[in-house]
């Protein structure tokens, strides 16, 4: 099968420097050799639309062209909770395939599933809620034809609102909610399930109405890097990356 490499939660920001170099060269050193790479959600840690020229995070969008154009390595891309402003034309500038969250794939003959994971946290009615407001086309049309300045402007009150909620809620519901979970292997008829967002990496294997089922959350990018790769010579392995 083929070299797929799967990251997610970098979160990368120019106030975060040292997170765009490490991206840099994981992007040369490990995503270089994988036939596809897999980014599934908060690539950025916010992106106000595609008309920002973003010129801190070029380094980065000229990466992911040379990973394309020099070495053939194929590029998707999920939205996360923090970076679905992305759209169409920075996919083009950039060179990668925006997908839908869920994304389905084969990995070893057998049909896998792939998210951000923010959907699975169902005990956080409140972020819920947020989500399938900012996620309606018609917020994204009234968000976009504001001004970049006025977005910085929302955003940075959305981020100090979101910051204040976080450290009130309890970690638990920080965390994926078990039945949804379990109800994702068996409605989607999946046994494998890939997803980042809550940054607590680790496989878990499970046994759901007579399947055996292997849940994989990728790791966050704050102190080193982290990945997933799959092929033909490996098992399932977590990996990080300094
Ligand atoms: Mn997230």
């Amino acid at each position: 099968m083929e070299d797929i490499v799967f990251i997610s939660d970098l979160h990368l920001a120019p106030q975060r420097p040292q997170i765009i170099e490490l991206f840099i060269r994981f992007a040369d050193e490990i995503a270089a050799d994988a036939d596809a790479l897999y980014i599934l959600g908060d690539f950025l840690e916010y992106w106000l639309g595609d008309d920002d020229p973003a010129p801190s995070l070029a380094p980065v969008f000229d990466k992911l062209i040379e990973l394309d154009e020099k070495h053939g390595t194929k590029i998707f891309l999920m939205h996360g909770n923090r970076d679905f402003l992305i759209g169409n034309k920075l996919a083009e500038r950039c060179h990668f395939t925006l997908i839908d969250d869920a994304y389905r794939i084969k990995i070893h003959d057998n049909d896998a599933l792939l998210m951000h994971g923010d959907t699975l946290c169902t005990d956080d009615i409140e972020y819920q809620k947020f989500r399938q407001m900012v996620r309606s086309p018609q917020w994204k049309q009234d968000i976009l034809s504001k001004s970049l300045e006025e977005r910085i402007q929302i955003a940075k009150s959305l981020r100090e609102k979101s910051k204040q909620s976080t450290t009130e809620k309890e970690e638990n519901i920080m965390d994926v909610n078990q039945d949804a979970t379990d109800h994702v292997f068996t409605d989607n008829n999946v046994d494998l399930l890939i997803h980042g967002h809550t940054h607590r990496p680790a496989i878990h294997h499970k046994k759901i109405n007579n399947r055996d089922t292997t849940r994989i959350v990728l790791g966050d990018w704050y102190k080193t890097g982290s990945y997933l790769r799959i092929n033909d010579d490996s098992d399932f392995r977590l990996q990080s990356y300094h």
